[in-house]
């Protein structure tokens, strides 16, 4: 037998809004408490990134709540990379095969919409500028300060989800309150801030539209997301400290002449970069893995709380989103939101979280220094034309994570690593440049496989 509960959500982002229509289509009564004021109300987007990539798990999390088609409306496929070189040259790879793409979306304007379809049940009320400090594991309450009023509350909940991103509160309640709380957490070298390439004068995009831009330069890297407006989101992933890095550009002398030389055919494009390049923070970014993600039947982490990991692979969301339908299945599976559901959650989901912290790390490494890279752009093609002949034996580690949401993140982790191994010996076969579409190399991989 189902149980209704009373559950507290702490966190309105982009996987506790989502998690919230699913746990009240259920029948559950749903609190969500949100540090931020309505972001519908004071126009503020929810800072990082202002897009991000959605792929099939994304798209699955919002198909099972019918918003994915309203969502494709505002979201623009990417079909491949567009890799522009220092000489100003760029060459296109595709992302996939028959026009498989990811898609540009505007992180405010899912949030939002989702907002919105959050509050049309009536078992949902999301209650704004109130953040979490505190829960008490022995009584399920929640301790808010009201960051408007200045006053403080709690409540009593059955249930605790803690949605509440990569400095998850209830996560840090659940390490003070826990004798094993097992808890990672580590910076990559590199941090990121965003600038832009504004649209022309007809509110057209200046660069190509359907492609995520890349300028990979070794240690360091820009990237470029298409948006509706005809602008384009750029993101600069550089050191944050030592001789090339943020911290050594101090001038706007020294910002241009760094952007004049590495990034010379984007320079032109981007009228506004001194201003953005100062006015915008340099923000960090993290990894963390812990365990457990959930106390008895009581509290539960789930998105970034549970997880956050950097942006490499375009997957945070989209794993978040993909948590959110595990869940919903098994609850349906269980009949309940109950010990069974939570614990065979998280153990699905670990690691699952874990793997995509994983392969988001190496994928940073392809991007900033293997993109441009002969070696690497010939393997990816001995790989695409081998999987096009075999589909059934090679589906290649780019798909497996970003379209194939029936293979879990794990299982593409150990699947990608085997390939790998395979590829590298393939590399080593004499005269490969010439020979990578011949029978010989086919052959020579079906025998490894
Ligand atoms: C530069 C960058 C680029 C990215 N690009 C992509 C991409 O292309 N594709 C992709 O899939 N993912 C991407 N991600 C990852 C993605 O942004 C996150 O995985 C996603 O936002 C996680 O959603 P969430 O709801 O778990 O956490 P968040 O979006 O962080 O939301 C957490 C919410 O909880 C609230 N909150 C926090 N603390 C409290 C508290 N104590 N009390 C109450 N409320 C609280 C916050 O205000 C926020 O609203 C990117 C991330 C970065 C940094």
């Amino acid at each position: 037998m189902s149980s209704k509960k009373n559950i507290t959500v702490v966190g309105a982002g982009l996987v506790g809004s989502l998690v919230s229509i699913y746990l009240a289509k259920r029948g559950h009564k749903v609190d969500i408490y949100e540090r931020r004021p309505d972001m519908r109300e004071a126009d503020i987007i929810a800072g990082r990134s202002i897009n991000l990539a959605l792929s099939d798990r994304g798209w699955r999390g919002l198909e099972g709540v019918g918003i994915a088609d309203e969502i494709k409306k505002i979201a623009i496929p990417m079909y491949g990379r567009s890799i522009h070189m220092k000489d100003g040259s760029s060459t296109y790879q595709a992302y996939g095969k028959d026009n498989q793409a990811i898609y540009s979306v505007s992180r405010g304007g899912i949030n939002m919409r989702l907002m919105d379809l959050a509050e049309q049940q009536p078992n949902v009320k999301i209650h704004f500028e109130e953040r979490c400090d505190k829960i008490d594991r022995r009584t399920n309450e929640l301790f808010f300060h009201n960051t408007n009023t200045d006053t403080t509350s709690h409540v009593k909940s059955d249930f605790i989800l803690g949605s509440d991103g990569a400095f998850s509160a209830v996560r840090t309640q659940m390490q003070l309150q826990s004798d094993r709380f097992d808890y990672q957490q580590f910076y990559i070298d590199c941090g990121y801030k965003e600038l832009v390439i504004p649209a022309g004068a007809n509110g057209e995009h200046l660069i190509e539209k359907n492609c995520l831009h890349i300028w990979p330069r070794g240690s360091f890297m820009m990237i470029a997301l298409p948006n509706m407006d005809g602008s384009f989101t750029c993101t600069l992933f550089f050191q944050m400290e030592g001789k090339v890095s943020f911290e050594a550009l101090k001038t706007k002398e020294e910002v241009l002449a760094f952007f004049k030389q590495e990034f010379p055919d984007a320079v032109p494009l981007m009228p506004t970069l001194l201003e953005d390049y100062f006015a915008n923070p340099t923000s960090s970014l993290v990894t963390v893995k812990c365990k457990p993600w959930v106390w008895d039947e009581k509290i539960a982490l789930i998105g970034d709380a549970a997880h956050a990991i950097v942006p490499f692979y375009g997957q945070g969301m989209n794993c978040g989103f993909e948590d959110c339908v595990v869940l919903n299945e098994l609850m349906e599976k269980h009949g309940d939101l109950n010990a069974a559901c939570l614990k065979e959650y998280e153990t699905l989901r670990k690691p699952d979280g874990d793997a995509i912290a994983d392969l988001a790390i190496a994928n940073f490494i392809e991007m900033r220094d293997k993109t441009a890279d002969k070696t690497f752009l010939l393997q990816k093609k001995i790989e695409a034309h081998f999987s096009a002949k075999h589909p059934e034996k090679w589906i290649p580690l780019y798909s497996m994570v970003t379209y194939t949401p029936s293979i879990r993140y794990s299982e593409a982790l150990i699947a990608g690593n085997k390939q790998q191994a395979i590829m590298d010996k393939i590399m080593m076969m004499p005269d490969i440049e010439n020979k990578w579409d011949s029978t010989e190399v086919e052959n020579a991989i079906l025998k490894s496989l």
